[in-house]
């Protein structure tokens, strides 16, 4: 089998670190940790374990992060290298193992990429397993399997950059014949998107700040007009290229490299003058969805919401240096973190899977155009770059498509 690896190695790391931002062949050239390999195919990891051929894998920010170096030190406790990356799939199911009863052979699935306790053997499952949402696992160092959140970050497991990936039955959500592919990978990241409305839905007279042009971002649009609460959305981006796509995606209104007191004085804010520093405002957002996670979003997140009103952080934001708090306490903010999906208490206890697959077959948002490249697997470098340099590539969801691979 040929997988796209990141095998962690300090000099190569540092070098990336320190110097990849001007010479981006440290990401992924010869002397980066970045490489396709050939491997051998391993025996499925036990019984109730599942053999996939992915068919399309998508490109993830946190797969950017980890390339360049961005990702938090915290989380290295729970990863463990080399690394086959790719944890947004959808596969044809190529082997079962003698105890799975929920799939079969040549069915199409996506796989809800977390490793639970379920996945690890660990009896009984955590609290947070045992509410359905092993993205929230107590156990990620533990059990059968090296230290990994889900899958494409776990050395024992080949996600879905990979001619040939593998997952626990647990895992695999079958794919309604309706659907697309191009749907069905971008599955995942869209119940992210979902999953962060659902933890906090708006009310009809709310008004919603959403920042951000990549996928997240368009997936909190896609599920804010999925749920079609009646809130009035503002969607704050950066690049002019993503326009058209806000407004499809529902987007009442575009505010193109708008500051913190633009995006206020759109929903009748004040501005004043402090004695130094950048001037503030009063009013704002009943709800902000930070989907960048970086210092500046973060800084318009708590400048433009309202008091007693909601940040929700999407974006993997990590060390945010210059951020002012003083409005999270003086203005008694609340600051609330998602991450991934599972049974939904806004929503039925539907999972999110479930829940955008209903949507997904039902509503005529153009999601499809999300994919904005689809690529061999042996292009990883270009499909790097593409993510590197969104402006220039225009560039949303890239997927690796092995169709072209095999063509
Ligand atoms: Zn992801
Ligand atoms: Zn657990």
């Amino acid at each position: 089998m040929k997988g796209v690896v990141y095998d962690f190695k300090p000099d190569r790391w540092l070098a990336a670190h320190v110097a990849g931002r001007h010479i981006p062949a440290l990401y992924d050239g010869p002397l980066s940790c970045l490489s396709l390999r050939t491997m051998p195919s391993k025996p499925l990891p036990g019984p109730k374990w599942v053999r996939l051929r992915p068919l399309l894998s998508g490109v993830c920010g946190s797969d950017l992060a980890t390339i360049t170096t961005h990702a938090s030190p915290v989380l290295s406790a729970f990863t463990a290298f080399p690394i086959v990356l790719g944890h947004e799939m959808v596969a044809e199911v190529l082997e079962v193992g003698p105890a799975v009863q929920r799939v079969a052979v040549g069915q199409r699935i996506v796989v809800q990429p977390f490793f639970g306790c379920e996945v690890r053997e660990i009896v009984p499952p955590c609290l947070p397993c045992s509410q359905g949402y092993p993205a929230l696992c107590q156990n990620a160092a533990e059990g059968r399997l090296a230290p990994g959140m889900l899958l494409g970050f776990c050395p024992d497991e080949p996600g879905g950059w990979s001619d040939e990936s593998v997952c626990h039955e647990s895992q695999c959500y079958l794919v309604p014949d309706e659907l697309s592919l191009e749907q069905a990978v971008l599955i995942e990241p869209l119940a992210v998107g979902l999953h962060a409305v659902l933890l906090h839905p708006p009310h009809s007279s709310d008004k919603v700040l959403v920042i951000g042009g990549g996928m997240i971002a368009f997936a909190v649009l896609a599920a804010l007009a999925w749920l079609n609460t009646g809130a009035s959305v503002v969607h704050s981006f950066w690049e002019p290229f993503q326009a058209d796509l806000s407004r499809q995606f529902g987007a009442q209104f575009q505010a193109i490299r708008e500051n913190s007191d633009e995006l206020i004085e759109r929903v009748g804010g004040r501005s004043y003058r402090p004695r130094f520093g950048p001037s503030v405002s009063v009013g704002g957002y009943d709800i902000v969805v930070d989907c960048v996670g970086s210092s500046a979003s973060m800084g318009t997140a708590i400048r433009t919401v309202r008091p007693q009103g909601t940040v929700v952080l999407v974006g993997a934001a990590a060390h945010l240096p210059g951020v002012d708090w003083t409005f999270v306490w003086n203005r008694e903010i609340q600051l609330l973190g998602a991450l991934a999906y599972g049974p939904e208490a806004n929503y039925g206890h539907l999972h999110t899977f479930e829940a955008t697959m209903r949507y997904l077959k039902s509503s005529l948002l153009p999601v499809e155009k999300l994919i904005t490249h689809r690529m061999p697997l042996h292009d990883y470098r270009t499909a790097i770059r593409a993510n590197l340099n969104r402006n220039q590539y225009h560039a949303i969801k890239t997927v690796f498509d092995f169709s072209i691979q095999h063509a």
